[in-house]
Parts: C-alpha cells; structure tokens; sequence
C-alpha cells in the first residue's frame, strides 16, 4: 500500500493544487509588494494603527521568516514579519489588516474561531494517530481498528473545513479595515489587496483538499479489503 500507485491518483489533484497555490501566494505577494499603499505606511506601521482604531489589546512584535506573519489567540499577539514590517506596499498592509482580521474575530469571541483554537490540541493529536491506526489495522487484518484511524483522521478534514470560514472571514474584515483607516483607498491597491488575501485563501482550500483525498483513499482501500473478502 506504501507505493500504490492508486494512492496517486488520490493525492495528485489535492498536491498540484497545493503547489500551484504555494506558488500564487508567493507570485502575487511579490507582485504587491511593489506597489506602494495609499497611505505610504510599512506593515508595522498600519498594524499599530489598526490596533489603535480597533481598539483592542493586541501586541504587535517583529518575527522570523517569510510570509511568516501570523496572530496568536492564546498570548494576543500580532507577529509581523520582516519583510512585511518594513514595506510601504499594498501586499504588506493586506497581509497584516488579515491577521488583525483574526485578532478582531477573538476580541468578538468569533463561534468558529473559539471552535477552531479549542480544537487545535485534539486534532493535532489525532491527525497524528489517525495514519499509524489505520496502518496497523490494515497490516493486522483488523477492520474496526482501521475504521477508528480513518475517524480520526476525518478530524483532520473537518478541521480543515471549519479553517476556510475563518479565514475568509478574516479577509473580509482586512479589506474592510484598509479601507475604513485610508491605508488603501484607490481602485488598484484595492484589488491588489483582494488579489493577495484570495491567493492565501487558495492554500487553505487545498488544505481540506489533501486531507480530503488522503481520507478517501483510506476508505477506498477499506472497501477494497471488505470486497476481497467478500
Ligand atoms: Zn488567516
């Protein structure tokens, strides 16, 4: 089962679209970083900004890596990476008025937000043990043991489901929020912006699409043991 090649033909289409996504984000991130905001301020700057008009308790701290940026529930705080802290463009401010997006859902104390934060640790972990239960009931010819891996890892699936919500939500608020504070008001940075928030909801799409087919494969090859033995 390891090198099925069945097992391709699942997780091809969910692989391609993850790699054509990857690719988008970076592609049309790139393309809005160029193009200055109508504002003329960095990504640090309309973070503080933001916050200050929303007025909700968020820190704002730098962070490590590309297209890193990223609000954490738990401790409330808005990190912001370097190359998004530093850039006067569109593409920066539409990446940090999203993550305030977030931020804002948990100062609202968003249903699906709360739902998704509380779900993290179970889902980690059965995402984690889904596979390896599968596996073995599969080797040891036990059926219900299989069945309970690919429950688990449905978690997975649902989990990922409920991502997509969140965070079109949270671009839906960001466009909102540029446009309320004047950091992006013209027609171009606009839908710029758009551009790049809906590149980012493109990954997530292909999040729930691998898990998706990973889990149908499972039950395919469930299906196929069960017909096999007739
Ligand atoms: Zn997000």
């Amino acid at each position: 089962m390891f090198w099925d090649p069945t097992y391709f033909l699942f997780a091809l289409p969910a692989l391609l679209l993850a790699f054509y996504a990857q690719w988008k984000v970076r592609s049309t991130y790139e393309r809005y970083l160029k193009v200055p905001n109508s504002a003329r301020v960095t990504g640090l700057e309309a973070a503080r900004t933001l916050q200050r008009s929303a007025g909700i308790a968020v820190r704002v701290e730098g962070t490590q890596g590309v297209l890193s940026d990223h609000y954490d529930p738990r401790t409330k705080v808005l990190r912001v990476s370097r190359s998004v802290a530093e850039s006067a463009s569109v593409g920066a401010v539409a990446i940090v008025a999203h993550e305030m997006g977030h931020a804002l859902q948990d100062a609202e104390a968003f249903a699906l937000l709360r739902l998704r934060s509380g779900l993290v640790p179970v889902v980690n972990l059965t995402s984690w043990l889904g596979p390896i239960l599968f596996v073995l009931g599969w080797m040891l010819n036990l059926q219900p043991l299989a069945f309970l891996g690919v429950a688990f890892f449905g978690g997975a699936v649902v989990f990922s489901l409920l991502t997509l919500p969140v965070e079109l939500d949270a671009s839906r608020r960001a466009l909102d929020l540029l446009k309320r504070s004047g950091i992006v008001t013209d027609r171009k940075g606009l839908k710029g912006a758009r551009s790049v928030l809906s590149a980012a909801a493109l990954t997530y799409v292909a999040a729930l699409a691998q898990a998706l087919s990973t889990m149908l494969y499972y039950i395919f090859l469930l299906g196929g043991q069960r017909r096999r033995r007739g």
